[in-house]
């Protein structure tokens, strides 16, 4: 079969590997997403034709129109998303109700859990990659593409008067070179400092 998203040969699948993958990832990160866009575009004052940005230097950003509100924003996505599960669960359980109401992350949740089941048996795979694929697109357009987005490093590996390894998690921003961590307010700044902080990760979170 060829994949429904991109035409390239998929085997016994409904989308080729590489789009399955990119699918997973979308699922994972649209209600961060639409959270973000939350942000973005806010109305002020009390009518919808007043939208204001509230984050300067995000990147690209759409036009702040209504229009732009109507599309691009987490009930529709929300509504997009659930439409799909809806469907994948008639086509699965046939014999089950539709599934109650939820919201955009419990849906996303469950359908990159059925992941597997729709690359395999569910026809409409690709239109339902698509979908997906559009509403990460136009949700981008209003948070700037790529949205920097916070890279995890590891855990702290300051070592306190008592000789306790302080462990909290330490993520920075693409490009960022000073960081204290939020825990135990150790300065990350030299090249010897991420040095020790790579060198120093427990095995398991290397
Ligand atoms: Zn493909
Ligand atoms: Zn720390």
């Amino acid at each position: 079969m060829n994949c429904g998203l991109c035409e390239d040969e998929a085997g016994e699948r409904y989308l080729c590997e590489r789009d399955t993958r990119a699918l997973a990832g979308r699922l994972a990160d649209l209600p961060t997403l639409y959270d973000e866009v939350g942000q973005c575009l806010v109305p002020r004052g009390h009518g919808w034709g007043e939208i204001v940005a509230t984050r300067s230097g995000a990147g690209p950003r759409s036009p702040l129109n209504e229009d732009v509100l109507d599309t691009v924003n987490w009930g529709r996505a929300a509504e997009v998303v659930h439409l799909w599960r809806v469907d994948v669960q008639r086509e699965r359980w046939p014999h089950h109700g539709a599934p109650p109401p939820a919201d955009l992350r419990a849906d996303c949740r469950w359908l990159a859990m059925e992941l597997e089941w729709v690359v395999a048996r569910y026809p409409a795979a690709g239109d339902l990659a698509r979908e997906v694929h559009e509403l990460e697109r136009q949700a981008r357009s209003v948070v700037g593409d790529p949205a920097p987005r916070p890279q995890r490093l590891g855990t702290c590996v300051a070592v306190d008067g008592e000789g306790v390894v302080c462990g909290a998690v330490i993520s920075r921003m693409p490009g960022q070179s000073r960081l204290q961590c939020r825990w135990c307010s150790y300065v990350y700044e030299s090249e010897r400092d991420w040095l020790l902080l790579l060198h120093f990760q427990p095995a398991e979170s290397a």
